[in-house]
């Protein structure tokens, strides 16, 4: 690609010994591919990016809620590549803007709101184009959704010797970075996601829609660790991130990776593996959410 250059290979943390697992676990630590556009939001993104650069668009235009990493992600990565960003944000303007919309708006993205009607329809609004022409705009889905999300996340295992492991874990929002991670699976891996979603039943079919019915018995849905919805988090997920940073300096968020992380210590305590199994925790990156917690309440800065 261009110009963009990320670290996509990254490091690999074991944290077998820090809580004495009876089965090898490795944490990969995509949190370290870029400070703003981290974890799998680089991943996803990608081939969108290359997509604008190689049909001379100049403005990537996408999707979120006002807390989402994904519009932070896509104007940060549109920023470095010196593209324009538009910000097509779910519900009315806030009196003052949450830490991610001020972030996307320092890195340029330029900011639409929309009622939660109209942003179901995944429209854009005409306002959109007092700035720019309908030719320049490149779309994202939201959270990447899509073809292209996943052909760039399959990379994550590709670059990062992913074949050693029988089972990976991930949070999961769309589930974009779970089908990517299916696809990329070798025949016999298997690729657990934990849905931060209350009750978001639809996630099967949005993921097996990305993926070729011979996947479809690859990858599985935990719905039980969402902890009360999403963005909901409560003493005990707040106790266990000081935990995990106590004994393995790795640092999570409340939204997506401590739940994917709990899931998993949960499964190890229930036996769900055998000896012979290797597991690999992906750390999907993205600590901006913990931004919204009262400071002090974690032992780590953020
Ligand atoms: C966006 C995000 C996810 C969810 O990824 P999907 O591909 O939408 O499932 C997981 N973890 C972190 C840290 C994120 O920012």
């Amino acid at each position: 690609m261009a110009t963009l250059q990320f670290a996509e290979k990254c490091p690999v943390q074991s944290i077998t010994e820090a809580f004495q697992f009876p089965v090898p676990v490795d944490v990969l630590r995509l949190d370290m591919v870029h400070p703003v556009v981290s974890g799998n939001k680089w991943f996803k993104l990608k081939y969108y990016v290359e997509e604008a650069v190689q049909n001379k668009k100049n403005t990537l235009l996408t999707f979120g809620g006002a807390y989402s990493n994904h519009i932070v992600a896509t104007a940060a990565a549109a920023s470095l590549q010196n593209l324009k960003s538009i910000g097509i944000i779910r519900g009315e303007k806030p009196v003052s803007p949450s830490p991610a919309l001020q972030q996307a708006a320092y890195y340029g993205m330029q900011l639409f709101y929309v009622s939660r009607e109209e942003y179901k329809r995944k429209s854009i609004p005409g306002d959109v184009f007092a700035t720019c022409e309908p030719a320049e705009i490149c779309v994202v889905p939201e959270g990447g959704y899509g073809q292209k999300g996943v052909e760039g996340v399959k990379e994550i295992l590709v670059k990062n010797e992913g074949a050693a492991y029988s089972h990976i874990i991930t949070a999961v929002g769309t589930g974009t970075t779970l089908a990517g991670l299916t696809l990329a699976a070798a025949g016999a891996q298997k690729i657990i996601g934990v849905s931060v979603f209350k009750n978001n039943l639809s996630l099967q079919t949005e993921i097996e829609a990305l993926l070729p019915t011979t996947k479809h018995e690859s990858f599985s849905l935990l719905h039980q660790y969402h902890f009360g919805g999403y963005a909901k988090q409560n003493a005990r997920l707040l106790d266990f991130m000081n935990e995990v940073y106590t004994k393995t300096t790795i640092t999570t968020d409340f939204v997506y990776t401590a739940k994917a992380f709990y899931g998993a210590f949960d499964l190890i305590r229930q036996h769900y593996f055998s000896p012979s199994d290797r597991l690999l925790i992906i750390h999907t990156g993205g600590l901006q959410g913990n931004r919204s917690l009262k400071s002090g309440t974690l032992i780590f800065a953020t």
